[in-house]
């Protein structure tokens, strides 16, 4: 069985097909799903999907794209993440990329996510994106390490994810360590703990091969797994026992019914 630990079904895209999805997911035996909040706004979309669907889990927060809103403090997240279905706090971070000038408010806003991840105990899922040093900085200055979480569709270099997983984290792999130009991730993919490794869609983006270009969905996270298996020269059964166990173990409240279970 696998887990899709990142991705979107609340989109458009995704939403308005999503009894086929969630048939795809069983029939490629990708049994949960973690479907993310990028916004406020859009977060009651996400809880309901996951109160309408025993194997969906929600998270809550405000990714770095999203500008000119009212920020979140940490009380109100963690008001928010007061409920079962809510087992993480994210995504949150910091993307240089998409974004130029000053961005102090992405770095408070970031600030603002681990304060509430640690208030209440749930951890983080956390977005970096041509901001390595200052992610893992200001995860250093607020204590990032003592709540743990996933640093999702990671796309650095080695050294930062052995900063990472020095600070309590997980390493997730999407559909980018398929592509052919991602020698650099597929390096990281040989060399990362099995016991820090998860793996995600983070769809509707980032379809992986053979599906790339195409709109990606949880399913699709079964080829995420089989490329690792195969960058590490072993069973997909071990990638996928192992990440998926990652995933309860790190998302505990998510973990009661896996673990009654197995
Ligand atoms: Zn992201
Ligand atoms: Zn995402």
């Amino acid at each position: 069985m696998f887990v899709d630990s990142h991705c979107h079904l609340d989109f458009p895209d995704l939403a308005s097909n999503l009894n086929e999805l969630l048939r795809n997911m069983t029939e490629n035996q990708v049994t949960h799903a973690l479907c993310v909040s990028v916004n406020l706004t859009d977060f009651p979309r996400v809880l309901a999907l996951a109160r309408m669907h025993e194997n969906l889990f929600a998270s809550v927060g405000v990714h770095p794209d999203y500008e000119n809103l009212d920020e979140p403090d940490a009380q109100q997240l963690v008001q928010l993440a007061d409920n079962p279905k809510v087992i993480a706090i994210g995504e949150t971070g910091l993307d240089y990329y998409r974004l130029q000038g000053d961005l102090e408010w992405q770095r408070e806003r970031f600030r603002q996510h681990i304060r509430a991840a640690r208030a209440c105990g749930k951890p983080l899922i956390i977005h970096t994106r041509s901001a390595a040093n200052d992610t893992l900085r200001i995860m250093r200055e607020e204590g990032a390490d003592q709540i743990g979480g996933v640093m999702h569709c990671f796309t650095e270099s080695w050294e930062v994810a052995q900063q990472a997983i020095e600070m309590n984290f997980y390493i997730s792999f999407s559909g980018i360590v398929t592509f052919k130009n991602a020698a650099t991730l597929k390096d990281v993919a040989r060399k990362i703990p099995l016991a820090r490794m998860l793996i995600e869609t983070d769809s509707p983006y980032l379809a992986p091969v053979p599906y790339r270009g195409k709109l990606n969905q949880p399913a699709f996270v079964r080829h995420v797994a089989e490329e690792i298996a195969r960058l590490r020269d072993t069973g997909l059964d071990e990638i996928a026992t192992a990440t998926t166990g990652n995933f309860f173990r790190l998302f505990r409240t998510a973990g009661d019914d896996y673990h009654a279970r197995y």
